[in-house]
């Protein structure tokens, strides 16, 4: 089988691993070339650490490394039953993607998006096929995180969602099915733990180190609720506050921040930009 990717930043590259190591090809397509080198390079460096680790063999890393292939054309998604899509977090261009992927792939190809809050009855409702349309939510580092929420949208054929669970489980991962709602689950009830922590911040109940501290070594949290937003990157976690606050009809228990707007506005997105609630390197 073979599996198609589009875009190739932090949630591409690491989907490409998962998939690469479950024994999958992979074509990983980005319109940036500079991209596509860096999640090459990052899925390389990751697969080798775990073969010099002993978690696995490292024929196993260079067999797993040799089925990702990128490219800057959508041509190879002509051989892929499913594509996965993890661009920009943005309904038109998402969905003005697909059109694109639909002109090129199968007629029974699968459409996937792994948007983290658009509504996956929305971005399907793009398509020529939406029957074919479903959400596949990985979280990041997609590589060591477990979980992944696997959506259908109201367009979606009855038993799609079923198959795309026992695939993604077939990787490793533990697949959870879930209603086409804002957010989902994790990103619906991660919404107030990041909130909550800013609005502590704007209220000046304590600092950022302190609640961060709090959350980890109190909490049980791997990561505090700042940490966290820098790692994610606050172009990903402003867009999708904002997607969740709007698709909630403005409940103002989801509420967006100015002080997370005013970084996302200023490209402070967080460790991939060297600075955001902290600053790095
Ligand atoms: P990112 O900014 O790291 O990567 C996005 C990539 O998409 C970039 O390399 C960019 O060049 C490419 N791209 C943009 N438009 C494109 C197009 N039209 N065609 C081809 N490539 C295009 O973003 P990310 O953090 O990997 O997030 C991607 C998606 O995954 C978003 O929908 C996001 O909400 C979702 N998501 C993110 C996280 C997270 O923690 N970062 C977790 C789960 C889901």
């Amino acid at each position: 089988m073979t599996i198609g990717i589009i875009g190739s930043g932090a949630m591409g590259a690491g989907i490409a691993q998962v998939i690469a190591q479950a024994g999958h090809s992979v074509c990983l397509h980005d319109t940036n070339s500079a991209a596509l080198q860096r999640a090459s390079t990052s899925i390389q460096a990751n697969l080798r650490k775990l073969s010099e680790k002993g978690k696995i063999k490292p024929e196993e890393a260079e067999a797993a490394i040799g089925r990702v292939r990128t490219c800057t054309d959508m041509d190879s998604f002509a051989r892929c039953s499913l594509i996965i899509e993890a661009i920009v977090e943005d309904l038109a261009v998402k969905q003005a993607s697909f059109r694109d992927i639909e002109a090129v792939v199968s007629d029974d190809c699968i459409l996937a998006s792994n948007t983290s809050s658009l509504s996956i009855a929305s971005i399907a409702a793009a398509c020529q096929k939406p029957e074919r349309f479903i959400g596949i939510h990985f979280f990041n580092p997609a590589p060591l995180m477990q979980l992944v929420e696997v959506i259908p949208a109201v367009q979606t054929r009855p038993g799609l969602a079923e198959e795309i669970r026992d695939l993604v489980q077939s990787w490793g991962k533990l697949p959870v099915l879930t209603k086409d709602t804002p957010g989902f689950i994790v990103n619906r009830v991660a919404r107030p733990f990041y909130g909550e922590a800013i609005r502590i911040l704007e209220e000046g109940i304590a600092d950022m180190a302190t609640i961060d501290w709090a959350m980890t070594e109190l909490g049980g949290f791997r990561m505090g609720p700042f940490t966290l937003m820098d790692f994610i990157g606050h172009d990903v976690n402003y867009r999708v506050t904002e997607s969740v606050f709007t698709a909630f009809f403005f409940d103002p228990r989801f509420k967006p921040s100015f002080t997370q707007k005013r970084l996302f506005e200023a490209g402070y997105y967080g460790r991939k930009s060297g600075r955001g609630f902290y600053s790095y390197g």
